[in-house]
């Protein structure tokens, strides 16, 4: 039994009252039992009294009014033993006259029993020092000749009453604690039905506000009150409610963060005094914060200066800004655009500003690639045009007789022509996958047939005894364009022709693996230094910068075709060198 008196709780408050309830009801229902059997019995006693007295109350009068003392004696004598008690008779000027069992030796007068001379009867307990107990006095006029000529005062003790009414009094104190127990068992359970589920809210109601929602009140009996059921009901509505609520608020939260976390752009919002209230993973990365930086000024979290006043008009000035920025990393440099943009909600409740940081490096690079290449194009052709046209000039001039230079001019006319005619088809190339014009119509292509096919085209611009070796394991079938392939492959096995030895071995491999394949020529050529390795696949890079002669073929756009069709299938290309050892070009794409 769990009582819980330790605390004010509605149960232990409903059991107080009830009990004080209980206290109190018992307490006048007892006082008025008791009240009610004393009056009785006093009552009955005086009528008792009266009947006996007046019987005799004629003879006494006689008595008295010819002043028998003998008789008057007699007849209280009766009186007294009748009402087994005291009887005086006081003459009309006060004084005691007779008594009855004892007589008094001095003169005694009384004033207050005045009343019956006036014909009253009066009845009253007294407490004199004539008696020992509390008596019950009935005085009765005695009248003769319907004059009052005397008082007649019958003393009765009352201490019988009293003992029965004491009685009563503790009987009625044995019913009274009997039904207290029994009252306070009953109510005991009876508050308990109460309390419990309005205990059972309240415990519910308390998990609620810590946040675990969509708890339910269970309420065992439905009969105890309408007004708990209902109470009950909206706790779980609410619950239910709360729940829905929170969820799709957290769901919200979680997309927000979601979107966010996943943007490549940088967020940084801060509030109107220049804290940070929200900042994602992209920001953070790019200011290298390694803490959670939020609730911190902005001051203290960025240095460079034209975002600290971007933020400063955004707050102040309510007022946009956007900037370039440049980072400097290391050996590289990040070109950040940033929009800074005041934020004001509509009931002006909250202001602040927030920053948008967008790597534009990747955007700035093709800028100038595209730059480059137009400046890369133009000089690549000026070269043998400047070279055939002097020819041409001298040929034409005359200035040259002799049969055989004539012919190396020519030579080197037609080689310089070959030159500039592989530069523009390179370059066309390039055009059209640039303006996405490159169709990959897929075919299952056998990389073994392939492989064969190039060898002739290999003989035929293989430098002296340099030699290729196929290294293809049954047939392999990849998804692929042939015709772009095979550029690819030929545009790999000239540059490892190219920069291999005149002895040198170059071998062109495939490997199957689960759902792709990968395709490697090596050779054992120059290699390329490692810094360089990361660049070789841009347009016009030329590892050799001097575009030393005898590579005039070399215009440094075929890697840079080779990535682009790779990437045009899906695939991915690798280059792995070691400077003056060999290098090994090659590419993964799809099993068909
Ligand atoms: P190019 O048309 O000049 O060969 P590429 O784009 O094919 O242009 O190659 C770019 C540069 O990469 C070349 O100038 C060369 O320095 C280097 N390179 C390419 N392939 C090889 C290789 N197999 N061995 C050594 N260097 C190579």
């Amino acid at each position: 039994m769990d009582l819980s008196l330790g605390e004010s709780t509605f149960f232990t408050k409903l059991l107080f009252r009830f009990f004080i309830i209980t206290m109190i009801v018992i307490l006048i229902f007892g006082l008025s039992v008791i009240y009610y059997f004393k009056t009785f019995y006093i009552q009955q006693k005086r009528t008792q009294i009266n009947k006996n007295s007046t019987a005799v109350l004629e003879y006494l009068a006689r008595s008295f009014a010819k002043d028998d003392k003998q008789e008057v004696v007699n007849w209280l004598n009766i009186i007294g033993k009748l009402n087994e008690g005291q009887v005086w008779l006081i003459n009309e000027q006060g004084y005691l006259t007779f008594s009855y069992p004892y007589s008094f030796s001095e003169e005694k007068r009384f004033s207050r029993y005045e009343g019956i001379f006036e014909g009253n009867t009066i009845s009253r307990e007294v407490t004199t020092s004539d008696f020992e107990n509390t008596m019950l006095l009935v005085g009765m006029p005695v009248k003769y000749d319907d004059k009052v000529i005397a008082a007649l005062l019958v003393f009765t003790p009352i201490k019988e009453i009293n003992a029965t009414v004491n009685q009563i009094a503790k009987l009625m104190g044995l019913i009274s604690i009997f039904s207290l127990f029994l009252i306070l068992f009953i109510t005991y359970f009876w508050s308990r039905s109460l309390s419990n589920p309005l205990r059972n809210i309240g415990n519910i109601a308390a998990e609620i506000s810590k946040g675990k929602f969509g708890k339910k009140v269970e309420i065992e009996d439905k009969r105890i009150s309408k007004e708990v059921n209902m109470l009950a009901d909206s706790i779980n509505i609410m619950s239910d409610k709360l729940e829905q609520t929170i969820r799709s608020l957290i769901e919200e939260k979680s997309k927000l963060q979601h979107v966010l976390a996943g943007m490549e752009e940088g967020i940084i919002a801060v509030n109107n005094e220049g804290k940070i209230i929200l900042i994602n993973q992209s920001a953070s990365d790019l200011f290298n914060l390694e803490t959670d930086v939020k609730g911190e000024h902005i001051k203290e979290v960025v240095d460079e200066p034209k975002i600290k006043a971007a933020f400063k008009t955004a707050l102040n000035d309510e007022q946009g800004d956007w900037q370039e920025i440049v980072f400097k990393k290391e050996n590289t440099k990040q070109y950040i655009l940033f929009h800074c943009t005041p934020i004001k909600l509509e009931n002006e409740s909250f202001q602040g500003g927030v920053a948008l940081f967008q790597d534009i490096s990747q955007r700035y690079r093709f800028e100038k690639l595209q730059e480059e290449f137009v400046a890369n194009v133009s000089h690549e052709l000026k070269a043998p045009l400047s070279s055939i046209k002097g020819s041409v000039e001298l040929l034409l001039d005359g200035v040259i007789n002799d049969p055989k230079k004539q012919e190396q001019y020519l030579e080197m006319i037609l080689e310089e022509s070959n030159s500039l005619t592989h530069l523009i088809e390179e370059t066309l190339i390039l055009a059209e996958i640039d303006s996405g014009g490159l169709e990959v119509n897929k075919d299952r292509v056998n990389l073994k047939t392939l492989f064969e096919n190039l060898v002739l085209f290999f003989n035929n611009i293989k430098k002296e005894k340099q030699k290729l070796e196929l290294d293809v394991a049954g047939d392999i079938f990849i998804s692929a364009n042939k015709e772009k392939i095979r550029q690819v492959l030929i545009n790999l096995l000239s540059n490892s022709v190219k920069f291999s030895p005149v002895e040198g071995t170059i071998k062109l491999e495939a490997e199957k693996f689960k759902k792709e394949v990968k395709i490697m020529v090596k050779d054992n050529g120059t290699g390329i230094p490692e810094e360089e390795l990361e660049n070789i696949w841009e347009r016009f890079y030329k590892v050799d910068k001097a575009r030393t002669p005898g590579k005039k073929s070399s215009s440094g756009l075929g890697l840079a075709i080779v990535k682009q069709i790779i990437e045009e299938h899906q695939g991915r290309v690798f280059v792995e060198s070691i400077s003056g050892e060999g290098s090994c070009f090659g590419f993964f794409i799809s099993c068909a």
